[in-house]
Protein backbone atom coordinates (compact mmCIF):
# COMPACT_ATOMS: atom_id res chain seq x y z
CA UNK A 1 0.00 0.00 0.00
CA UNK A 2 1.82 3.52 -0.78
CA UNK A 3 1.69 6.41 1.48
CA UNK A 4 -0.97 8.82 1.62
CA UNK A 5 -0.36 12.04 0.50
CA UNK A 6 -2.15 14.95 1.31
CA UNK A 7 -2.73 15.69 -2.08
CA UNK A 8 -2.49 14.70 -5.61
CA UNK A 9 -2.02 17.34 -8.22
CA UNK A 10 -3.07 16.27 -11.48
CA UNK A 11 -1.52 18.15 -14.32
CA UNK A 12 1.77 20.20 -13.72
CA UNK A 13 1.25 23.02 -16.10
CA UNK A 14 0.77 26.55 -14.22
CA UNK A 15 -2.04 26.13 -12.13
CA UNK A 16 -0.86 22.70 -11.06
CA UNK A 17 2.88 23.81 -10.48
CA UNK A 18 2.23 27.23 -8.40
CA UNK A 19 -0.65 25.17 -6.41
CA UNK A 20 1.96 22.92 -5.65
CA UNK A 21 4.44 24.49 -4.53
CA UNK A 22 2.61 27.23 -2.18
CA UNK A 23 0.89 24.42 -0.85
CA UNK A 24 3.97 22.12 -0.52
CA UNK A 25 5.51 25.48 1.58
CA UNK A 26 2.95 25.49 3.99
CA UNK A 27 3.82 21.78 4.89
CA UNK A 28 1.61 19.60 3.23
CA UNK A 29 2.57 16.16 1.37
CA UNK A 30 2.56 16.89 -2.45
CA UNK A 31 2.83 15.08 -5.46
CA UNK A 32 1.93 16.02 -8.96
CA UNK A 33 1.22 13.72 -11.94
CA UNK A 34 1.43 15.09 -15.64
CA UNK A 35 1.30 12.74 -18.74
CA UNK A 36 3.86 15.30 -20.47
CA UNK A 37 7.20 14.51 -21.04
CA UNK A 38 8.11 18.54 -20.52
CA UNK A 39 6.20 20.49 -18.01
CA UNK A 40 5.17 23.90 -17.92
CA UNK A 41 5.49 23.71 -22.59
CA UNK A 42 2.19 26.17 -22.35
CA UNK A 43 4.49 28.79 -20.52
CA UNK A 44 7.02 28.31 -22.58
CA UNK A 45 4.94 29.24 -25.63
CA UNK A 46 3.32 31.64 -24.29
CA UNK A 47 3.66 35.35 -24.94
CA UNK A 48 5.99 34.82 -28.18
CA UNK A 49 7.88 32.93 -26.00
CA UNK A 50 8.11 36.09 -23.13
CA UNK A 51 5.21 34.96 -21.41
CA UNK A 52 2.73 37.79 -20.36
CA UNK A 53 2.80 36.55 -16.56
CA UNK A 54 0.13 38.73 -15.67
CA UNK A 55 -1.41 42.26 -15.80
CA UNK A 56 -1.21 45.21 -13.17
CA UNK A 57 -4.98 45.69 -14.57
CA UNK A 58 -6.00 42.26 -13.48
CA UNK A 59 -9.56 42.73 -12.29
CA UNK A 60 -12.91 40.41 -12.40
CA UNK A 61 -13.91 42.27 -15.18
CA UNK A 62 -11.32 41.28 -17.39
CA UNK A 63 -12.88 37.33 -16.96
CA UNK A 64 -15.51 35.77 -18.67
CA UNK A 65 -17.53 33.37 -16.89
CA UNK A 66 -21.40 32.66 -16.36
CA UNK A 67 -20.47 33.82 -12.98
CA UNK A 68 -18.82 36.30 -13.54
CA UNK A 69 -18.53 37.11 -9.11
CA UNK A 70 -16.92 33.53 -8.96
CA UNK A 71 -13.16 34.96 -9.83
CA UNK A 72 -13.48 37.71 -6.97
CA UNK A 73 -12.30 35.79 -3.95
CA UNK A 74 -9.27 34.21 -5.47
CA UNK A 75 -8.31 37.62 -6.85
CA UNK A 76 -8.43 39.23 -3.58
CA UNK A 77 -6.45 36.96 -2.07
CA UNK A 78 -3.78 36.49 -4.82
CA UNK A 79 -4.12 39.30 -7.04
CA UNK A 80 -0.85 40.12 -9.83
CA UNK A 81 0.70 42.49 -6.95
CA UNK A 82 1.58 39.41 -4.92
CA UNK A 83 2.61 37.21 -8.26
CA UNK A 84 4.95 40.54 -9.34
CA UNK A 85 6.71 40.62 -5.55
CA UNK A 86 7.20 36.55 -6.04
CA UNK A 87 8.84 37.34 -9.45
CA UNK A 88 10.87 40.26 -8.05
CA UNK A 89 11.70 38.07 -5.28
CA UNK A 90 13.55 35.89 -7.78
CA UNK A 91 15.26 39.10 -9.71
CA UNK A 92 13.55 38.26 -12.85
CA UNK A 93 13.25 41.29 -15.15
CA UNK A 94 9.86 42.30 -16.52
CA UNK A 95 8.36 45.10 -18.89
CA UNK A 96 4.81 46.40 -19.03
CA UNK A 97 4.68 46.27 -22.48
CA UNK A 98 0.81 47.51 -23.28
CA UNK A 99 -2.33 48.01 -21.35
CA UNK A 100 -0.51 46.87 -18.16
CA UNK A 101 0.84 43.00 -19.65
CA UNK A 102 3.84 42.53 -17.79
CA UNK A 103 6.40 39.97 -19.75
CA UNK A 104 9.77 38.67 -18.93
CA UNK A 105 12.70 41.14 -20.41
CA UNK A 106 14.49 37.44 -21.10
CA UNK A 107 12.79 34.03 -21.60
CA UNK A 108 9.26 32.24 -20.24
CA UNK A 109 11.46 29.85 -19.29
CA UNK A 110 12.11 31.85 -16.15
CA UNK A 111 8.78 31.52 -15.24
CA UNK A 112 9.06 27.71 -15.27
CA UNK A 113 12.17 27.77 -13.72
CA UNK A 114 10.44 29.91 -11.03
CA UNK A 115 7.71 27.17 -10.44
CA UNK A 116 9.67 24.35 -10.46
CA UNK A 117 11.82 26.06 -7.41
CA UNK A 118 8.79 27.17 -5.70
CA UNK A 119 7.82 23.19 -5.57
CA UNK A 120 11.63 22.41 -4.21
CA UNK A 121 11.42 24.35 -1.61
CA UNK A 122 7.77 22.73 -0.99
CA UNK A 123 9.46 19.44 -1.19
CA UNK A 124 6.96 18.86 -3.79
CA UNK A 125 7.31 15.20 -6.18
CA UNK A 126 6.57 15.85 -9.62
CA UNK A 127 6.18 12.58 -11.66
CA UNK A 128 6.27 12.76 -15.33
CA UNK A 129 5.53 11.39 -18.17
CA UNK A 130 2.95 9.30 -16.55
CA UNK A 131 -0.71 8.24 -17.43
CA UNK A 132 -3.80 8.56 -15.02
CA UNK A 133 -6.02 5.65 -15.50
CA UNK A 134 -8.83 6.58 -13.00
CA UNK A 135 -10.02 9.00 -10.31
CA UNK A 136 -11.82 7.20 -7.17
CA UNK A 137 -12.98 7.22 -3.57
CA UNK A 138 -12.42 4.57 -1.00
CA UNK A 139 -14.48 6.40 2.09
CA UNK A 140 -12.55 9.84 2.50
CA UNK A 141 -9.35 8.66 0.60
CA UNK A 142 -8.86 9.64 -2.89
CA UNK A 143 -7.37 6.81 -5.37
CA UNK A 144 -5.43 7.76 -7.91
CA UNK A 145 -4.58 5.19 -10.25
CA UNK A 146 -1.89 5.23 -13.03
CA UNK A 147 0.60 3.19 -15.42
CA UNK A 148 3.06 3.02 -12.64
CA UNK A 149 0.14 1.69 -9.83
CA UNK A 150 -1.95 3.80 -7.48
CA UNK A 151 -1.73 6.61 -4.89
CA UNK A 152 -3.56 7.43 -2.12
CA UNK A 153 -4.61 11.35 -1.26
CA UNK A 154 -6.25 13.25 0.89
CA UNK A 155 -7.75 15.76 -1.82
CA UNK A 156 -7.33 15.33 -5.11
CA UNK A 157 -6.70 18.53 -7.86
CA UNK A 158 -7.76 18.44 -11.12
CA UNK A 159 -5.82 20.78 -12.99
CA UNK A 160 -5.20 19.56 -16.65
CA UNK A 161 -6.05 22.88 -18.14
CA UNK A 162 -8.29 23.70 -21.42
CA UNK A 163 -8.24 22.36 -24.95
CA UNK A 164 -6.30 24.86 -27.35
CA UNK A 165 -2.87 23.11 -28.50
CA UNK A 166 -3.56 19.63 -28.60
CA UNK A 167 -0.35 19.35 -30.55
CA UNK A 168 1.25 19.53 -26.59
CA UNK A 169 -0.91 17.23 -24.73
CA UNK A 170 -3.65 18.83 -24.16
CA UNK A 171 -6.54 16.84 -23.11
CA UNK A 172 -10.59 17.19 -21.14
CA UNK A 173 -9.50 14.94 -18.32
CA UNK A 174 -10.34 17.81 -15.91
CA UNK A 175 -13.65 17.60 -17.69
CA UNK A 176 -14.16 13.98 -17.88
CA UNK A 177 -13.72 13.66 -14.12
CA UNK A 178 -16.38 16.62 -13.32
CA UNK A 179 -18.75 14.44 -15.56
CA UNK A 180 -17.32 11.81 -13.49
CA UNK A 181 -18.73 13.19 -10.70
CA UNK A 182 -21.42 14.85 -11.59
CA UNK A 183 -20.40 18.02 -11.95
CA UNK A 184 -22.28 20.39 -14.78
CA UNK A 185 -20.22 21.20 -17.36
CA UNK A 186 -20.51 24.44 -19.37
CA UNK A 187 -19.60 23.45 -23.58
CA UNK A 188 -16.08 24.08 -23.75
CA UNK A 189 -15.33 26.75 -27.45
CA UNK A 190 -12.16 28.08 -28.22
CA UNK A 191 -11.05 31.53 -27.25
CA UNK A 192 -8.43 34.20 -28.09
CA UNK A 193 -8.76 32.28 -31.45
CA UNK A 194 -8.27 34.16 -34.98
CA UNK A 195 -11.58 34.18 -36.63
CA UNK A 196 -11.61 33.18 -40.55
CA UNK A 197 -13.72 35.18 -42.96
CA UNK A 198 -14.96 34.66 -46.60
CA UNK A 199 -14.07 36.79 -49.16
CA UNK A 200 -17.49 38.33 -49.98
CA UNK A 201 -17.53 39.69 -46.39
CA UNK A 202 -14.48 41.77 -47.45
CA UNK A 203 -15.13 43.68 -50.76
CA UNK A 204 -12.49 45.85 -51.65
CA UNK A 205 -10.53 45.64 -47.81
CA UNK A 206 -8.30 42.40 -48.74
CA UNK A 207 -6.39 44.45 -50.88
CA UNK A 208 -4.89 46.43 -48.23
CA UNK A 209 -3.67 43.68 -45.91
CA UNK A 210 -0.74 44.56 -43.74
CA UNK A 211 -2.61 47.43 -42.57
CA UNK A 212 -2.49 47.93 -38.48
CA UNK A 213 -4.59 50.11 -36.54
CA UNK A 214 -6.05 50.75 -33.09
CA UNK A 215 -9.73 50.71 -33.66
CA UNK A 216 -12.77 50.11 -31.06
CA UNK A 217 -14.13 46.48 -31.63
CA UNK A 218 -17.15 45.01 -29.95
CA UNK A 219 -18.71 41.04 -30.39
CA UNK A 220 -21.55 39.67 -28.74
CA UNK A 221 -25.20 40.46 -28.00
CA UNK A 222 -27.21 40.71 -24.77
CA UNK A 223 -28.49 37.42 -23.64
CA UNK A 224 -25.98 35.39 -24.97
CA UNK A 225 -23.23 33.48 -22.70
CA UNK A 226 -21.41 36.48 -21.99
CA UNK A 227 -23.12 39.32 -23.32
CA UNK A 228 -20.95 41.82 -25.02
CA UNK A 229 -17.46 42.78 -24.66
CA UNK A 230 -16.05 46.36 -26.00
CA UNK A 231 -12.20 46.58 -27.13
CA UNK A 232 -9.56 48.96 -27.59
CA UNK A 233 -6.56 47.73 -29.22
CA UNK A 234 -4.94 47.14 -32.87
CA UNK A 235 -6.62 45.18 -35.60
CA UNK A 236 -4.28 43.78 -38.94
CA UNK A 237 -5.94 43.51 -42.05
CA UNK A 238 -4.81 40.38 -43.88
CA UNK A 239 -5.18 38.79 -47.18
CA UNK A 240 -7.98 36.49 -44.95
CA UNK A 241 -9.48 39.27 -43.06
CA UNK A 242 -8.91 40.91 -39.91
CA UNK A 243 -6.54 39.95 -37.32
CA UNK A 244 -4.76 41.00 -34.02
CA UNK A 245 -5.85 41.36 -30.57
CA UNK A 246 -8.44 43.38 -31.68
CA UNK A 247 -9.82 40.28 -33.11
CA UNK A 248 -8.56 37.78 -30.71
CA UNK A 249 -10.56 39.76 -27.83
CA UNK A 250 -13.56 40.09 -29.91
CA UNK A 251 -13.55 36.21 -30.54
CA UNK A 252 -13.76 35.22 -26.74
CA UNK A 253 -17.63 36.84 -27.50
CA UNK A 254 -18.29 36.11 -30.93
CA UNK A 255 -21.29 34.06 -31.45
CA UNK A 256 -21.85 31.76 -34.81
CA UNK A 257 -23.50 33.53 -37.36
CA UNK A 258 -23.02 36.72 -35.48
CA UNK A 259 -21.52 40.05 -36.74
CA UNK A 260 -18.71 41.81 -34.87
CA UNK A 261 -18.66 45.55 -34.84
CA UNK A 262 -15.79 47.95 -35.59
CA UNK A 263 -15.86 51.99 -34.96
CA UNK A 264 -12.32 52.74 -37.05
CA UNK A 265 -12.69 56.23 -35.79
CA UNK A 266 -13.08 55.42 -32.25
CA UNK A 267 -9.18 54.92 -30.40
CA UNK A 268 -8.33 57.62 -32.54
CA UNK A 269 -10.68 59.47 -30.77
CA UNK A 270 -9.89 58.37 -27.87
CA UNK A 271 -5.46 58.93 -27.75
CA UNK A 272 -6.11 62.16 -30.25
CA UNK A 273 -8.80 64.49 -28.27
CA UNK A 274 -11.04 64.77 -31.78
CA UNK A 275 -14.41 64.07 -32.56
CA UNK A 276 -15.40 62.35 -35.74
CA UNK A 277 -18.60 65.38 -35.77
CA UNK A 278 -15.47 67.56 -35.94
CA UNK A 279 -13.55 66.50 -38.94
CA UNK A 280 -16.96 66.30 -41.00
CA UNK A 281 -18.39 69.43 -39.95
CA UNK A 282 -14.92 71.66 -40.32
CA UNK A 283 -15.13 74.58 -42.36
CA UNK A 284 -12.13 74.13 -44.23
CA UNK A 285 -13.07 70.20 -45.34
CA UNK A 286 -15.20 71.75 -47.19
CA UNK A 287 -12.76 72.32 -50.13
CA UNK A 288 -10.41 68.45 -49.52
CA UNK A 289 -11.74 65.20 -51.30
CA UNK A 290 -13.23 62.61 -49.16
CA UNK A 291 -10.36 60.56 -49.27
CA UNK A 292 -8.19 63.43 -48.09
CA UNK A 293 -10.27 64.29 -45.48
CA UNK A 294 -10.25 60.83 -44.07
CA UNK A 295 -6.68 60.33 -44.40
CA UNK A 296 -6.00 62.82 -41.97
CA UNK A 297 -7.42 60.06 -39.92
CA UNK A 298 -7.09 56.97 -41.31
CA UNK A 299 -4.17 54.93 -43.14
CA UNK A 300 -3.88 56.66 -46.72
CA UNK A 301 -5.13 53.05 -47.60
CA UNK A 302 -8.13 52.86 -46.11
CA UNK A 303 -9.24 56.19 -46.73
CA UNK A 304 -9.48 55.56 -49.56
CA UNK A 305 -11.13 51.89 -49.83
CA UNK A 306 -13.84 53.97 -47.44
CA UNK A 307 -14.75 56.49 -49.72
CA UNK A 308 -14.76 54.03 -52.56
CA UNK A 309 -17.02 51.85 -50.77
CA UNK A 310 -19.26 55.24 -50.66
CA UNK A 311 -18.74 55.84 -54.49
CA UNK A 312 -17.54 58.89 -53.40
CA UNK A 313 -14.09 58.63 -54.45
CA UNK A 314 -12.47 62.04 -56.01
CA UNK A 315 -15.69 64.09 -54.65
CA UNK A 316 -15.16 67.34 -52.95
CA UNK A 317 -16.61 67.33 -49.34
CA UNK A 318 -18.60 70.39 -49.74
CA UNK A 319 -20.52 67.98 -52.94
CA UNK A 320 -21.06 65.00 -50.56
CA UNK A 321 -24.83 65.49 -49.62
CA UNK A 322 -26.43 64.86 -46.10
CA UNK A 323 -27.56 61.67 -46.50
CA UNK A 324 -24.05 60.65 -47.96
CA UNK A 325 -22.29 62.08 -45.25
CA UNK A 326 -23.87 60.20 -43.05
CA UNK A 327 -24.25 57.18 -44.12
CA UNK A 328 -20.24 57.34 -44.93
CA UNK A 329 -20.33 58.61 -40.72
CA UNK A 330 -21.79 55.16 -39.65
CA UNK A 331 -20.03 53.03 -41.95
CA UNK A 332 -16.67 54.33 -40.25
CA UNK A 333 -18.35 54.49 -36.63
CA UNK A 334 -20.24 51.11 -36.98
CA UNK A 335 -18.73 48.75 -39.56
CA UNK A 336 -19.79 45.31 -39.13
CA UNK A 337 -18.57 41.94 -40.84
CA UNK A 338 -19.69 38.34 -40.19
CA UNK A 339 -16.29 36.02 -39.53
CA UNK A 340 -17.33 32.21 -41.13
CA UNK A 341 -15.47 30.93 -37.89
CA UNK A 342 -13.13 30.29 -35.62
CA UNK A 343 -9.37 28.78 -36.30
CA UNK A 344 -10.90 25.96 -33.80
CA UNK A 345 -8.32 24.41 -30.70
CA UNK A 346 -5.02 24.48 -33.22
CA UNK A 347 -4.75 27.91 -32.88
CA UNK A 348 -7.14 29.30 -29.37
CA UNK A 349 -4.91 30.74 -26.66
CA UNK A 350 -7.55 29.75 -24.06
CA UNK A 351 -10.75 28.04 -23.45
CA UNK A 352 -14.18 29.46 -22.38
CA UNK A 353 -16.46 26.99 -20.43
CA UNK A 354 -15.54 24.06 -18.45
CA UNK A 355 -16.55 22.68 -15.08
CA UNK A 356 -19.37 25.14 -13.85
CA UNK A 357 -18.31 27.47 -11.51
CA UNK A 358 -22.24 26.70 -9.58
CA UNK A 359 -20.42 23.69 -8.46
CA UNK A 360 -17.10 25.10 -7.03
CA UNK A 361 -16.66 27.10 -3.82
CA UNK A 362 -15.27 30.15 -4.93
CA UNK A 363 -13.32 30.50 -1.46
CA UNK A 364 -11.15 27.36 -1.81
CA UNK A 365 -12.03 25.72 -5.47
CA UNK A 366 -13.42 22.80 -4.02
CA UNK A 367 -16.01 20.93 -5.36
CA UNK A 368 -19.20 21.86 -2.78
CA UNK A 369 -20.63 17.64 -3.46
CA UNK A 370 -17.54 16.05 -3.22
CA UNK A 371 -15.25 17.31 0.16
CA UNK A 372 -11.57 16.54 -1.17
CA UNK A 373 -12.39 17.69 -4.73
CA UNK A 374 -10.63 20.54 -6.68
CA UNK A 375 -10.73 22.25 -9.94
CA UNK A 376 -8.01 24.96 -11.27
CA UNK A 377 -6.88 26.90 -13.81
CA UNK A 378 -8.30 27.21 -17.10
CA UNK A 379 -10.51 23.82 -16.86
CA UNK A 380 -12.79 25.75 -14.97
CA UNK A 381 -15.61 28.03 -16.47
CA UNK A 382 -13.05 31.08 -16.37
CA UNK A 383 -11.48 32.66 -19.23
CA UNK A 384 -9.60 35.60 -19.09
CA UNK A 385 -9.23 38.24 -21.81
CA UNK A 386 -5.92 38.40 -23.84
CA UNK A 387 -2.95 40.45 -21.78
CA UNK A 388 -1.91 37.88 -18.79
CA UNK A 389 -5.46 37.48 -17.53
CA UNK A 390 -5.25 33.96 -17.67
CA UNK A 391 -2.03 33.42 -16.44
CA UNK A 392 -2.97 35.13 -13.17
CA UNK A 393 -5.93 33.10 -12.99
CA UNK A 394 -3.74 30.06 -12.85
CA UNK A 395 -1.94 31.34 -9.99
CA UNK A 396 -4.81 32.96 -8.08
CA UNK A 397 -6.96 29.68 -8.40
CA UNK A 398 -3.92 27.81 -7.67
CA UNK A 399 -3.19 29.52 -4.41
CA UNK A 400 -6.98 29.76 -2.87
CA UNK A 401 -7.22 25.99 -3.22
CA UNK A 402 -3.28 25.68 -1.91
CA UNK A 403 -4.77 27.45 1.27
CA UNK A 404 -7.29 24.67 1.96
CA UNK A 405 -5.26 21.58 1.54
C1 LIG B 1 0.07 29.90 -27.64
C2 LIG B 1 -0.44 30.33 -26.28
C3 LIG B 1 0.03 31.51 -25.72
C4 LIG B 1 -0.46 31.93 -24.48
N1 LIG B 1 0.03 33.09 -23.94
C5 LIG B 1 -0.45 33.52 -22.75
C6 LIG B 1 0.08 34.67 -22.14
O1 LIG B 1 1.07 35.27 -22.62
N2 LIG B 1 -0.50 35.11 -20.98
C7 LIG B 1 -1.54 34.44 -20.39
O2 LIG B 1 -2.02 34.87 -19.34
N3 LIG B 1 -2.00 33.28 -20.92
C8 LIG B 1 -1.49 32.81 -22.06
N4 LIG B 1 -1.95 31.64 -22.58
C9 LIG B 1 -2.95 30.87 -21.82
C10 LIG B 1 -2.24 30.10 -20.68
O3 LIG B 1 -1.14 29.37 -21.22
C11 LIG B 1 -3.20 29.15 -19.98
O4 LIG B 1 -4.39 29.82 -19.63
C12 LIG B 1 -2.57 28.53 -18.74
O5 LIG B 1 -1.41 27.80 -19.09
C13 LIG B 1 -3.57 27.63 -18.03
O6 LIG B 1 -2.92 27.01 -16.94
P1 LIG B 1 -3.37 25.57 -16.46
O7 LIG B 1 -2.41 25.16 -15.43
O8 LIG B 1 -4.82 25.55 -16.17
O9 LIG B 1 -3.16 24.64 -17.74
P2 LIG B 1 -1.80 24.27 -18.49
O10 LIG B 1 -0.76 25.28 -18.21
O11 LIG B 1 -2.20 24.01 -19.90
O12 LIG B 1 -1.33 22.92 -17.79
C14 LIG B 1 -2.08 21.72 -17.91
C15 LIG B 1 -1.14 20.56 -17.63
O13 LIG B 1 -1.94 19.39 -17.53
C16 LIG B 1 -1.31 18.33 -18.24
N5 LIG B 1 -2.33 17.38 -18.66
C17 LIG B 1 -3.30 17.55 -19.60
N6 LIG B 1 -4.04 16.45 -19.68
C18 LIG B 1 -3.56 15.55 -18.79
C19 LIG B 1 -3.93 14.23 -18.42
N7 LIG B 1 -4.96 13.61 -19.01
N8 LIG B 1 -3.19 13.61 -17.47
C20 LIG B 1 -2.14 14.24 -16.88
N9 LIG B 1 -1.75 15.48 -17.19
C21 LIG B 1 -2.47 16.14 -18.12
C22 LIG B 1 -0.61 19.02 -19.40
O14 LIG B 1 0.47 18.22 -19.87
C23 LIG B 1 -0.13 20.32 -18.74
O15 LIG B 1 1.16 20.17 -18.18
C24 LIG B 1 -1.46 31.16 -23.80
C25 LIG B 1 -1.90 29.97 -24.36
C26 LIG B 1 -1.40 29.54 -25.59
C27 LIG B 1 -1.91 28.26 -26.16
Amino acid sequence: MSKTWDAIIIGGGAAGLFCAGVAGQRGKKILVLDHAPTLGEKIRISGGGRCNFTNLHSGPGNFLSLNPHFVKSALARYPAKAFIELIQSYRIAYHEKHQGQLFCDDSAKQIIDLLFAECAKGGVQIRNPVSVRSVHQEADTWVIETELGSERAKSVVMATGGLPVPAIGATAYSLEIGKQFGLNIIEPRPALVPLSFTSEAFANLNELAGLSLPVKISAGSKGQRYDVGRFTEDVLLTHKGLSGPAVLQASSYWCEGEAIRIDWLGAIEMSGGFHCDDLFDREDSRLKLTETLLASVLPQRLAKAFAEQQNLLGRKWAEVSKKDRQNLKDLLTNWSVKPAGTLGWKKAEVMLGGVDTKALDGQTMMSRQHAGLYFIGECVDVTGHLGGHNFQWAWSSGFACAQSL
